[in-house]
This record gives C-alpha cells, structure tokens and sequence, in this order.
C-alpha cells in the first residue's frame, strides 16, 4: 500500500498518518520527494488493514494506492525517482554507464595487480574479483579468503578503483565488510535470507545478482528484503538465467532487465561474462545490454601471457561510453547501440570460457 500526501500536507497530518500506520501493525517508510511526502506501508496484518485503508480521508492524505505486486519498497510506484547507488563517488544508476571488471577469483598478488592496472588504465570504475568463491564443485579453487581481501585493497590502494567482491556467507560478512566496497550477493546466494538481513544492516551498498532459476518478482523481493531491513543501497545484476538451451552457460535475459527497471527503482546492471560463458559473445551481450538500458557492466577480464593489452582496450572502450543528453532526450535505444558498434567492441578474457 502506498499512502500519497497531499503536496500542502503539515507535518503534524504526515505523523499522524505515520502512527496510525505503526498502531495497526504495519511499518510505514517515507520518501520525502521534492514535492510531497509518500509513505510506504509494508507488513501483514489483515485484521487491521482496513483502518490503514480508511485513512485515505485523513487531513492531508491525497489518495491511498493498492498495489498489486507483493514488494512495496523497490517498486517504481513508490518512488518514481530512480536511485543512484554512490560507491565510494562512482555512481551507478546515473547518467554515466558504469563499468566493473576484473578477474572471476583473486588467485594470486601478482595476477590481481596486474588486473588491476589493466583495468585502471583502461578506465573501468570499478574492480571486481572474488575472495570467497561459490564453486559447484567441491574440488574446485575455493578462494583465497581474507589473503585475497587484503590483496584487493592493495590494488584499490594502488589505482584507487574501488571493489566489488563477493560474500558467501554470514560468516564472513565481517571480514568482508571491512575491505569491500560494494558486496556482491552471488546468483546463487539471492534466495539466502539470513545473509539479506544481515547485508541489509551493513554500511555498504550490495550488488545483488538473480538467482539462476529465480524470476523478477523472487529477484525484486530479495532486493526487497535489503530496503525494507534498512539499506536502500542496492544494484540489481541480471547474470543469466536457466532455460531449456545447452549451447550456452545460460541465457541472458535482455526483456527481463527493462521489466526490472519498469517496475522498480533500482539501478540495474549486467553481466554477459557469466550470462554467456563464451568471450565471443560478451561484446554482444554487452551492447545489447547497454541498447536495453541496463547502468552498468560487470565483466571477468583476465591478463592472457602474449596478449595482456587486449582485454584492456575492449574495457576502454565501454568505459568511455556515456549516457549523454542526446541519447536520454530521444531516447533512441538504436542510436545508443549504433554509437556503441561505431566505437568498436571489447574483449574479454573470461574465465569460464567453454
Ligand atoms: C562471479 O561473479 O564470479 C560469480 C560466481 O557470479 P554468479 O554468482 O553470477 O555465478
Ligand atoms: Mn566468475
């Protein structure tokens, strides 16, 4: 339920909206927007949800909206500015496309820093690399732990970029905490809702990714769970999706990251490495990302011995592409992806290459 005050609304009618709320059992969130205040009510009480409803002809209360989807807090009805997730001055959800790369794990000093300066001078925003790593098979390499945050924030030390990684676990979401600079929620973690609570308490913005069999309105309520424990600082990532087809890692859900950003406020960003899980296939992925509306890259780069400076030009340029008046004002998503093809694709290492 969404209550609209009205624009003129006194500050005495909003709290006595807001405590009506909190006596029939359910939590209200404000927006204070440029114009008016609207007050999102989340929770269950159906005993009481009438009374809550018949404050639509309180002083000061311009309309009540039922919305028919079961999030409240992300929905685009709420709160129809888009957030912009500030990570440490790069802003994602914003004008500018954002990229983030890197390598898929930390293995070694010598190969993060290498990365690193390769995806600096190629003018990423972010690095990206896992300390933690959610493997599907037991035998394969687990991470370096906190070995692997340290040597993070020695790259960030270093080119200043800041860092997403990734935390698995409750368990390690202090160590985690105290090095990364946005944490990622790995696909196959979205549905954990231990660790949303906990990351929903945390002063850092979260990169949450959609579960490989999760549709948007499980990924939108998993987002959910992080506005309404208190951090409003969330990125949602599409990585790929289950379906039917065998030739690729997974499916790359295109339509599914426009409906997320039409029913939600929240920056949306892509991932065609894990997406595609073939290199040839991440500058299209890519760009058809980009065309879509999606805020932001994250890709898996890696310095290949011979060829290191390849995957750094690709970066450079997704880097430098910028949302620009001309393309937002037409809105012409086929002139944003001809801009996009003009100025030549990227290549990637990624490690998951079949
Ligand atoms: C990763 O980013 O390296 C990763 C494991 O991603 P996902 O959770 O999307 O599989
Ligand atoms: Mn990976």
């Amino acid at each position: 339920m969404i209550v609209n005050m009205a624009a003129n609304a006194t500050e005495e009618q909003i709290q006595h909206v807001v405590d009506r709320i909190k006596e029939c059992g359910f939590l209200p969130h404000l927006i204070q927007g440029a114009e008016r205040t609207v007050i999102g009510v989340v929770g269950k009480n159906r005993g009481r949800r009438a009374e809550v409803e018949a404050l639509r002809v309180a002083p000061g209360v311009d309309e009540i909206l039922i919305i028919s989807q079961p999030y409240t807090l992300v929905s685009l009805e709420l709160q129809p500015q888009r957030t912009v997730v500030d990570v440490k001055g790069v802003k994602i959800g914003g004008p500018d496309l954002v990229v983030m790369a890197g390598p898929c794990s930390v293995e070694s000093r010598e190969q993060l820093m290498e990365t690193a300066r390769g995806v600096k001078a190629a003018g990423a925003h972010l690095l990206r690399g896992g300390a933690y790593k959610p493997r599907t098979s037991p035998y394969d390499f687990q991470g370096l732990g906190v070995e692997g945050l340290k040597i993070l924030a020695e790259a960030r030390k270093e080119t200043g970029l800041p860092i997403v990684t990734e935390v698995m676990g409750v368990e390690d979401l202090d160590a985690v905490v105290e090095y990364a600079d946005l944490m990622q929620v790995g696909a196959r973690n979205m549905q954990n809702y231990p660790l949303l609570r906990r990351l929903a308490t945390v002063p850092r913005p979260v990169l949450l990714k959609r579960g490989p069999s999760s549709t948007i309105k499980e990924w939108l309520l998993a987002a959910e769970y992080l506005l309404s424990g208190g951090n409003p600082n969330v990125i949602l990532c599409e990585r790929g999706i289950k379906t039917f087809d065998s030739e690729l890692r997974n499916t790359l859900d295109l339509a599914g990251v426009a409906l997320a950003k039409e029913l939600c406020h929240l920056p949306v960003v892509v991932d065609p490495s894990h997406a595609t899980g073939r290199r040839s296939l991440v500058p299209a992925a890519a760009r058809a990302a980009v065309a879509i509306g999606a805020d932001g890259i994250i890709v898996e780069v890696q310095p290949v011995s011979g060829e290191s400076a390849v995957g750094w030009t690709a970066i450079s340029r997704l880097a430098w592409l910028r949302r620009d008046d001309e393309w937002t004002s037409t809105g012409d998503r086929n002139g944003r992806c001809c801009a996009v093809r003009q100025r030549g694709c990227f290549k990637s290492r990624f490690s998951h290459e079949r």
